[in-house]
């Protein structure tokens, strides 16, 4: 039989905007030493803006910015909707061959023009040469915790969207609630190491796994369970789902896919990570209790 403490607990965990899936699920909470967060979405707004465009000649600002909202079009990724909102109102030209490079960026033909849009690892797995002027402008606009998004036509880099996704204003306080109850705090993310790490030192997490391919994020979590963590995984992407399965528990934010929110045994129905700190303290709290 469930103790009643804990259908209490779970019952209590409602009125701070918690949905506890069930008993078990609190249990779980309660014995928990490391909370990985994704990071776009979770840790940030999710709302990423163009905040500068870098050209190359010969091709302008507004070349540049035609043809990568074109090709962001076809795509649901945040950082396509930045682009796509930056060009917004303008008559986008048509895409041939759109294809979306999962986990990199996106692909098409623009007026003629191969088009290859993404990070600076799909530029050279394209044999798009990446000059050591541009990998510095890339690597500085990162270290400010900016993620630069690449366009390259005919196989030359033409374009440096730099593209900015701040924290959400609570996110600093609620980490720093969670690291005061001692938990080990990890970002986990498909974006480039150093935009990572320069995000974690704002939010004061103590630990980076990124340039995480989609795919490659539940096992991110298995490994960290193979070393002796018991790991709570909290995002709210589609791509999130199979992380938010593997993990002790799975922390779905609300307003986030409805996949995530299946597959979590824990809601939060605010947007904001103090709901996690609240619901990792009440879970404690309720298995003291029993004890
Ligand atoms: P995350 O959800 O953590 O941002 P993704 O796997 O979705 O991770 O994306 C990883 C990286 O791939 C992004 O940071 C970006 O550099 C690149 N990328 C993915 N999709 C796009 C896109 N539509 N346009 C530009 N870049 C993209
Ligand atoms: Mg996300």
């Amino acid at each position: 039989a469930t103790p009643m403490s804990i259908i209490s607990g779970v019952g209590r965990a409602a009125e701070f905007g918690v949905l506890v899936r069930d008993a078990d699920a609190l249990q779980q909470a309660s014995t928990l030493d490391t909370l990985v967060f994704d990071k776009t979405g979770t840790l940030t707004e999710g709302q990423p803006r163009v905040v500068e465009i870098i050209t190359f000649d010969p091709v302008n600002e507004q070349q540049a910015l035609r043809w990568a909202a074109a090709l962001e079009q076809g795509a649901s990724h945040p950082l396509a909707r930045a682009i796509v909102e930056h060009a917004n109102g303008q008559i986008l030209p048509q895409v041939e061959q759109f294809r979306t490079l999962r986990g990199s960026g996106v692909s098409g033909e623009v007026e003629g023009v191969p088009l290859l849009l993404g990070n600076a690892k799909l530029l050279q797995e394209n044999r798009v040469t990446v000059s050591h002027e541009l990998d510095a402008l890339v690597q500085q606009q990162a270290e400010r915790g900016i993620t630069p998004v690449l366009l390259a036509a005919n196989g030359e880099p033409v374009a440096l969207f730099a593209i900015r996704d701040p924290l959400r204003s609570d996110s600093v306080s609620a980490l720093q609630r969670l690291h005061r109850q001692g938990y080990q705090l990890v970002m986990l993310t498909g974006d480039n190491p150093i935009t990572a790490n320069a995000i974690a030192k704002e939010a004061g997490i103590d630990r980076v796994i990124a340039g995480v391919l989609p795919d490659g994020k539940a096992e991110a979590i298995k490994q960290l369970q193979a070393q002796g963590h018991r790991v709570a995984m909290v995002g709210d992407g589609i791509n999130d789902a199979p992380a938010l399965a593997q993990a002790d528990v799975g922390i779905a934010m609300g307003s986030g896919s409805d996949i995530a929110i299946e597959t979590a045994a824990i809601t939060l129905m605010r947007h904001s990570l103090n709901g996690v700190a609240d619901a990792l303290a009440l879970s404690k709290a309720t298995l003291r209790n029993m004890k």
